[in-house]
């Protein structure tokens, strides 16, 4: 997480903003629509499309599988909501938030996210692209990796 107060801040203008988009866009303002951005711009956490659908079970607001689908569809078409692909053979999407350029780190145990930005890296690619005669434009990283608890856990049961 990069700052929770902004990221309620920018949850509260993320609503305001997608029903905007919508009505200009002359797409019907349901209370599903709505309840979909509100689990995706409502956390920091990055989800995929059965983590949305199971918050909203979760909530009592079921919604279909295709509306989830179309809905974060037009919440990634609005610059709302960014679309991840970690290689984990399917899409997770997070609020943009307003938040800069960062990086990530996947747990390939149990699938948490960590966000990281490091001027130490942005500098370095942007080297590393001169290096080899290239202007740098953008770069996406993730490190797969064991996160802590999952570490603990694994020295537990005694695996290493
Ligand atoms: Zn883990
Ligand atoms: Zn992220």
């Amino acid at each position: 997480m990069i700052d929770g107060l902004f990221a309620q801040a920018a949850h509260d203008d993320g609503r305001e903003a997608f029903r905007t988009y919508l009505r200009d866009h002359n797409l019907p303002v349901t209370a599903q629509r709505l309840a979909i951005a509100d689990v995706i711009l409502g956390t920091d956490r990055h989800l995929s499309v059965e983590d949305v659908a199971k918050q909203l079970r979760s909530q009592g607001a079921a919604a279909g599988t295709a509306t989830v689908y179309r809905t974060i569809e037009v919440l990634v078409r609005s610059g709302l909501v960014v679309e991840r692909d970690f290689g984990e053979g399917f899409k997770r999407y997070e609020a943009s938030r307003g938040v800069p350029h960062h990086e990530h780190l996947l747990c390939t145990n149990c699938g948490k996210v960590t966000e990281f930005r490091d001027e130490r890296l942005e500098r370095m690619t942007t080297l590393l692209a001169e290096t080899h005669g290239y202007s740098r434009q953008r770069h996406r990283l993730v490190i797969h990796g064991l996160c802590s608890d999952c570490q603990r856990g694994a020295a537990r049961s005694g695996v290493r």
